[in-house]
């Protein structure tokens, strides 16, 4: 973590749980009519529409984030920002969060005042209410659990196991570039480390850092799919890798699929920095995770709506199932598409 020396710590156990919980919440501010009771009684109180979407994700310090090249506003951020994207790809819009913390005493009053910053950013950009939360005392480090609380009308909202064979499959934005942003990140704490007055020019890769420790979710990929009348079959985020998540799609819809390495769509500094690191941007693509897009199958029909779109990008099509999963590379061989996720490639370094 970097510490100023000079900034005030003032020590958790002098507000008490009660104290705390009052000091981190009040810079939250309810937006939502559908909030009926927020903080404060035993348990929140809504009223919405349609049907209701429901997301967990519980973040662990050392697991999930390093406080070493994490900023705890960002680490709030980012937070909220991944479970939002768990209702975006229902085709749900999210209308409130609860917060959960267990922090250990190491953690001054001060660095949560930064995470609930964070946390509280978030929920202004994407228009969610925090409507609730725990907060608890652990033993080492810091965890955080988030549940994002959505709706949509039951015929808008979209699952995994709904994609028919032929139908197109379409992913929002770029892949690979959170992945290289971690592997910068990792490689500058390393310099810094046999040299704290390194000054590094991270100029090149601003965009690969900004998708790591300030990942968006796509917020827009629902309405635009509104405005442009197009239901996707399945949709899924990208969260482990695009390999992983085209697996998940076909095992729940009974499925195998075709992927086109020349359609993935990677950002310059996703080429670049995959050179330098002597990687290939395409498994960085299928399998670097953390890009937070949204990855969906739309009937052929829908083609010419989407097909024009800079949004999106049209990377392959669901086959009948006993065609297997596979990837086509630029020099038009095909190779099956297999589970690797974020953590094996990491842990492969
Ligand atoms: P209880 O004992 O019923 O769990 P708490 O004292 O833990 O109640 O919480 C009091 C209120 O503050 C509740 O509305 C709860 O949802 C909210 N709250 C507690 N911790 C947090 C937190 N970390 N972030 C946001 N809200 C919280
Ligand atoms: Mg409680």
């Amino acid at each position: 973590m970097l510490e100023n020396k000079n900034t005030p710590k003032t020590d958790i156990s002098s507000l008490g749980e009660f104290g705390l919980i009052e000091h981190l919440t009040k810079i939250f501010t309810i937006e939502h009519a559908s909030t009926i009771k927020s903080i404060g009684d035993d348990a929140a109180v809504l009223e919405l529409k349609g049907q209701q979407v429901v997301t967990t994700d519980l973040l662990v310090e050392g697991v999930h984030f390093d406080m070493s090249y994490m900023p705890l506003k960002h680490l709030g951020y980012k937070a909220v920002v991944v479970n939002l994207s768990d209702v975006y790809a229902m085709n749900a819009v999210p209308s409130q969060i609860t917060v959960s913390i267990a922090v250990s005493n190491r953690f001054p009053v001060e660095a949560l005042e930064e995470l609930y910053e964070g946390i509280n950013a978030a929920a202004k950009k994407y228009n969610v209410d925090v409507v609730g939360g725990d907060t608890t005392s652990s033993t080492s480090g810091l965890l955080i659990s988030i549940t994002a609380i959505g709706s949509a009308k039951k015929e808008d909202i979209v699952y995994r196991n709904n994609a028919n064979d032929n139908d197109l499959l379409v992913v929002s934005g770029d892949l690979g570039a959170a992945y290289l942003g971690l592997q910068i990140l990792e490689r500058e704490r390393q310099v810094f480390k046999v040299n704290p007055n390194a000054q590094p020019d991270l100029e090149p890769y601003s965009y690969l850092i900004e998708r790591q420790l300030k990942p968006e979710a796509r917020k827009d990929v629902p309405k635009l799919l509104k405005d442009l009348d197009v239901l996707p079959t399945s949709m899924i985020d990208i969260s482990d890798g695009l390999s992983s998540e085209v697996l998940h799609l076909c095992k729940q819809s009974k499925l195998g699929c075709t992927v086109y390495e020349d359609k993935i769509p990677l950002d310059p500094q996703v080429i670049t920095t995959s050179e330098e690191f002597n990687m290939d941007s395409t498994t960085i693509a299928m399998n670097g995770g953390e890009d937070y897009e949204l990855l969906f199958t739309v009937a052929m029909e829908d083609f010419p709506k989407i097909k024009a779109n800079p949004n999106f990008s049209i990377i392959g099509h669901m086959t009948q199932e006993k065609e297997g999963v596979h990837l086509v590379t630029r020099a038009n061989t095909k190779i099956p598409i297999i589970a690797r996720g974020w953590n094996s490639l990491n842990e492969s370094k």
